[in-house]
């Protein structure tokens, strides 16, 4: 954890689940960073992260609806106004959603909305705070790519996996699994495109963590320590939250 020195990060999705957790973990950090921008759909009803961020005034809780463009743009205009003249060091797009249907009874709606969510969704958020991250990567020193100089972490799943089709016994979430695939293309797009400008980006697999969405296992501190140690080798990587490589 002692490689992660991030000065802002935001969390999209960060009411519950994982995204809450990585803010509580952000916290615990010894040396937390100085913003962290906790994005959620619906501030007022989120008591948890309300008491959090009453106590903590470097949270700064930020209306964002990923499905939504002009959220996405307003979230980026409140953000970019709250750091002044610096960048973004870390965008960890964790909001995502999942519709347990088979293939038999999958619906162009699901497909449709999930993708928007967890593929458009980050896309766009990668577009709108890219001149915000490519700020903290000026701002940085050093040429080489890192968690703490600017990166856009992609919250997948092992169920976005083609090779391994995991758990295809007890759900065949398609659209969710097709969702994530896409998101894991996207990502290495990302990584392509975003190099140049110094941010890393990489895909990740949470493992399976108590959520609504999720089983018991993993948790968030865990994902930080991998954040902590990857570096421009890993850009475009498909990782699990032991750093392991995902296979595609
Ligand atoms: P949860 O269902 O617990 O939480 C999902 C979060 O995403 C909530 O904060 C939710 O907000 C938010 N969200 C959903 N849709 C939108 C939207 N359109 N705009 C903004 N926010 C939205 O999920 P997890 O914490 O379990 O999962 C987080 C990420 O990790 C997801 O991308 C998921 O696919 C991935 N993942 C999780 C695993 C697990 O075991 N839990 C395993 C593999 C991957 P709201 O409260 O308003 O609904």
């Amino acid at each position: 954890m002692a490689g992660l020195h991030v000065r802002s990060v935001l969390v999209t999705g960060a009411n519950r689940g994982i995204g809450l957790g990585f803010v509580q973990h952000f916290l615990r950090m010894p040396n937390p960073p100085q913003w962290i921008f906790a994005g959620c759909r619906d501030p007022k009803g989120q008591r948890e992260l309300q008491n959090l961020a009453s106590k903590h005034p470097n949270i700064i809780i930020i209306p964002l609806e990923v499905s939504d463009p002009a959220s996405i743009k307003a979230a980026a205009a409140k953000v970019g106004e709250r750091l002044g003249g610096s960048g973004l060091n870390l965008l960890i797009n964790n909001a995502g959603i999942a519709k347990p249907c088979s293939l038999d009874n999958e619906t162009p709606e699901n497909m449709i909305q999930v993708y928007t969510t967890n593929t458009v969704g980050p896309m766009l958020m990668g577009q709108a705070f890219l001149p915000l991250l490519k700020k903290a990567a000026q701002g940085s020193p050093g040429s080489g790519l890192s968690c703490s100089k600017a990166a856009i972490i992609n919250m997948s799943s092992y169920a976005g996996s083609i090779e391994d089709m995991y758990v295809w016994e007890f759900g065949q979430v398609v659209s969710y699994r097709c969702s994530k695939a896409a998101l894991n293309m996207l990502s290495k797009c990302q990584s392509l495109a975003y190099k140049e400008h110094g941010i890393l980006c990489i895909t990740f697999h949470p493992g399976w963590v108590q959520t609504d969405m999720g089983a018991p296992g993993q948790i968030p501190w865990r994902m930080l320590k991998v954040l902590s140690s990857i570096s421009e080798k890993e850009a475009g990587a498909f990782l699990d939250w032991e750093g392991k490589v995902v296979p595609w």
